[in-house]
Order: structure tokens, then C-alpha cells, then sequence
């Protein structure tokens, strides 16, 4: 059974895919399982530029297949940002971003958001002159930004992330999130190319 690396550090990113990934025809593993540590810079502009970088290092670092995912939530009000710095959003030393998000939207009326995810699938040895090969693939899902931040669950901007029936996503179980949150359905999309190279002869 071949492994899947998880190109990520980050706890409520692997909870997500534990869940997500439960069905695959191989392993999933994470750095902490097979001893990487990296800390990737995420210096491009893109969402797809940066899950590349994050996939082909943690590729490189183990040999394996590589799965990586690079996302943000997107405000109307903010001209669509954070977007791809939402990670960074206010800096290096802010304890809750998702607090932060709620003051500087404020008041404005233009709370449309959406939650994006962009996944690099990293094969290695099958790029150009040896290099890992990247496929890339996308998922979104739309909503509001909360008033106030409500919910237990998920992780990240979830407390303030709401869905068109007015719960947050931090207040869906957990497998409500997945059938309709931005990494489920980049999941989804990716899910027949990962069956093939997990299963694709050695
Ligand atoms: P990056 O992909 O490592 O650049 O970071 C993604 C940023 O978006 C982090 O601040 C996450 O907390 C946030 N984020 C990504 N996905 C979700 C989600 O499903 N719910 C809430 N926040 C998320």
C-alpha cells in the first residue's frame, strides 16, 4: 500500500483530512509520522503557487506522493481579501485572526465571503528532468461573515465563517463541514487522480 504525505503542520488542516481521505487506496501520513519538519515560505501570490511550493518541498524532503493545501477566506468588504495571506492576516503575533477579521470589516454591509482551497498534488520523479510533478485543483464555498464569532468546532476562521442557514461553520458537525466546505469539494475534484497514482504500479 503506497503512502500519501500531508504536506502540513497545521492540526485542524490534518483533522480535515484525516476525515476526507478516510476511503483512499493507500496510507495517509503526516510529517510528524515519517520525521519532516520544513517550514515552507509561502511568498507567491497565488494560492496555487504557494500549495506547489509546499507540496514538491515536502516531496523532495520524503519521496513520497505529496498532497498540500493552501487556502483563506475572501470578504466582499475587504476587496475580496485577506485571500492567500490570511494566514498572515495582521501579522505574526495576533493570538485570534478570526476576531481581528470581524474588526476590520466593522459595520460594512458587504459581508459576502468565501472560503477557498487550492491542493497541489506533488508526484515525485515525474516532473521535468526528475523534479516531482504538480497537478494542481481548486474548491470554494461561499457564504457571509459572521457579526460575532459563535461555535465550538473546526478550526481557523470557522467561528466566523456563516452558512446561508445562518450556523457557523464552527457550529456544523463535522461532517456537514466536510459535504460542503472549500477543502471537501477540492477533495472531491481531486479524488479520481489520487486513486489513480495510488494505485498505478510501482
Ligand atoms: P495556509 O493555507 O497555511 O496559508 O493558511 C490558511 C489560513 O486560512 C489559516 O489562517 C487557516 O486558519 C485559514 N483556514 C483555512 N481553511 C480554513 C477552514 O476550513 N476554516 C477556517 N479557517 C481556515
Amino acid at each position: 500500500m503506497r503512502d500519501l504525505l500531508l504536506a502540513t503542520a497545521n492540526r485542524g488542516k490534518q483533522r480535515e483530512f484525516g476525515r476526507l481521505l478516510a476511503g483512499i487506496p493507500g496510507r495517509l501520513v503526516f510529517p510528524q509520522d515519517v520525521g519532516i519538519e520544513l517550514d515552507v515560505p509561502e511568498p507567491y501570490p497565488t494560492y496555487a503557487g504557494n500549495a506547489a511550493a509546499k507540496a514538491e518541498a515536502y516531496c523532495l524532503a520524503s519521496g513520497r506522493l505529496t498532497l498540500a493545501d493552501d487556502s483563506g477566506i475572501e470578504v466582499e468588504a475587504l476587496d475580496w481579501g485577506p485571500g492567500v495571506v490570511t494566514a498572515r492576516f495582521g501579522g505574526d503575533d495576533v493570538q485570534d485572526r478570526a476576531a481581528l477579521l470581524l474588526e476590520a470589516v466593522g459595520d460594512n454591509p458587504r459581508r459576502a465571503a468565501r472560503m477557498v482551497c487550492v491542493l497541489a498534488l506533488a508526484t515525485p520523479g515525474a516532473g521535468p528532468g526528475g523534479s516531482p510533478r504538480i497537478e494542481i485543483v481548486h474548491g470554494e464555498m461561499n457564504g457571509e461573515l459572521a457579526r460575532q464569532a459563535r461555535g465550538e468546532g473546526g478550526f481557523g476562521y470557522d467561528p466566523v465563517f456563516l452558512q446561508a442557514d445562518g450556523r457557523t461553520n464552527a457550529e456544523l458537525p463535522a461532517d456537514e463541514k466536510d459535504a460542503v466546505s472549500h477543502r471537501g469539494r477540492a477533495v472531491a475534484a481531486a479524488m479520481p487522480r489520487l486513486r489513480e497514482l495510488l494505485q498505478a504500479p510501482a
